[in-house]
């Protein structure tokens, strides 16, 4: 038999002008998430940490993490290990421009004021989620980026209480550069636990982990599934950024891209896990121009380490091809892509077009890598098509918006029938009272 690795690494590839609509409802999909099957293993083991708090969490550790620790939890001051100078150097210049872009996006002190009518003044002011717990995968990587891109925003934000938790290494540390950026972002606890076991601890509190408002970052199905449960758990109070899948993207080119550029993108992503979805619009691509990305994909492809997993998840992800511009971006909006390179010629003027996406990286100087940990952008965004409901995190995914309102008398007597009439027509006799016992002293 011939060695896996020689067989050639391709994108399937599918003109959108012939294909029958059935077929384009097909490419709009995303390889099935089997639900079902992983919430019945994560709920039990969520009830089991609400139950027995630290002693479930530590057992849980010992079973899928094959760690045995004596405490769940680290808290600061933070034994920050010795890092090498660059690892050091880079993390620092991330968390600075990912300080600069999230701090832009709050102005805590700014007040919106309306005088919607004469007396009758509305208000919606910005108040920080006190706690939050932020969710650091640690299972197949460990992504120091992912505790930058949580923590910032949520020490933007002003929340008090700041909770990372990540999972322990095999030899029961944490990952050094997770607890550098815990240091940076002044996380209150780092909880040494991940999956299910994490999510249920945060959500429902133990005698060492404090009970959070808000859950936030991406992770495996079971983060995730558990995320889900425990938003819907009314006994948790607790609410999360959003679903998370696996990572996707999309780029769409023109005949006039770099095929070397174009396909070290895809691969960036498509190295992710085998469910990852990777997939290429070409407008007005030429046949040369095709074949030259599909020779430099299985080259790039067999150089990687992690080309096994690339194998798995190409076998599900498509090249497309397009002859105008206005369908490539209608197909893309519709699919709604986590991220989503434009490699074309005079990329900025497409961006208006975008309707539904994640992140948005534009001409071919923007490899979504940069987005993933330095540039500034946040890289825990929505997949899955929930880029047209839902925003990647912000740092306004950690504040709430109160409204108030002052009313003169003169405001009062301005609206007064129109509340009455209105709360007349509700049957709501003690609404129209409020306001009557009012207006009867001022008229
Ligand atoms: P993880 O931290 O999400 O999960 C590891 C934990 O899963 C372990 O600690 C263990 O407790 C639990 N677990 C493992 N096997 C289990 C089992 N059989 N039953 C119950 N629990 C079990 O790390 P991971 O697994 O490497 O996954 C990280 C994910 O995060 C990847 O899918 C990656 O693509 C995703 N990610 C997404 C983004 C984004 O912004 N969308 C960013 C970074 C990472």
């Amino acid at each position: 038999t011939i060695p896996l690795i020689k067989e050639e690494i391709e994108m399937c590839v599918y003109d959108f002008n012939i294909l029958q609509s059935d077929e384009k409802k097909r490419l709009l999909e995303r390889p099935i998430m089997k639900t079902e099957e992983v919430f019945g293993k994560v709920k039990p083991i969520l009830d089991d940490v609400k139950k027995n708090g630290d002693k479930s969490l530590l057992a849980f550790t010992e079973k899928f993490d094959q760690v045995k620790l004596d405490s769940p939890v680290v808290l600061p001051p933070f034994n920050v290990p010795q890092l090498k100078p660059n690892v050091k150097k880079a993390i620092d210049v991330a968390f600075s421009n990912i300080l600069k872009f999230h701090s832009s996006q709050l102005d805590m002190s700014a007040v919106l004021k309306v005088e919607t009518m004469p007396g009758i003044v509305c208000s919606r002011f910005v108040r920080p989620i006190e706690s939050v717990g932020l969710y650091v995968p640690g299972g197949s990587a460990v992504l120091p980026s992912t505790a930058l891109m949580l923590g910032i925003p949520a020490m933007v934000a002003g929340c008090k209480n700041i909770v990372i938790a990540t999972p322990p290494r095999k030899d029961g540390t944490l990952c050094p550069e997770v607890v550098y950026v815990a240091e940076k972002v002044g996380a209150s606890v780092i909880l040494v636990a991940g999956g299910a076991q994490a999510i249920g601890a945060m959500a429902y509190g133990t005698e060492t982990v404090p009970k959070v408002d808000k859950i936030c970052g991406p992770g495996n199905q079971f983060v995730t599934a558990a995320k889900m449960i425990v938003q819907n758990d009314t006994s948790a109070m607790v609410s999360i950024d959003m679903p998370a899948g696996p990572s996707e993207l999309l780029v769409i080119a023109d005949d006039n891209c770099n095929p070397a550029y174009v396909v070290s993108d895809l691969l960036s992503q498509a190295e992710h896990g085998p469910d990852s979805q990777v997939i290429l619009l070409g407008v007005n691509l030429s046949k040369s121009r095709l074949a030259a990305i599909q020779k430099e994909l299985d080259k790039q492809a067999k150089a990687l380490e992690r080309c096994e997993i690339i194998r798995k998840s190409i076998a599900h992800s498509h090249i497309i091809l397009f002859n105008s511009k206005k369908m490539a971006m209608d197909f893309s909006n519709t699919y709604a892509p986590e991220h989503l390179i434009l490699h074309v010629d005079d990329a900025e003027s497409w961006v208006k077009d975008v309707f539904n996406a994640g992140s948005v990286f534009v001409g071919k100087w923007a490899p979504e890598s940069c987005g993933d940990y330095a540039s500034g952008t946040n890289h825990t965004l929505p997949t899955y098509g929930y880029a047209k409901i839902y925003s990647g995190v912000n740092t306004n995914t950690f504040v709430k918006h109160i409204t108030s309102q002052t009313l003169t008398k003169e405001g009062l007597s301005n609206i007064a029938d129109t509340v009455m009439d209105l709360a007349e027509i509700e049957g709501l006799g003690a609404h129209r009272n409020a306001v009557a016992v009012r207006v009867k002293d001022l008229r």
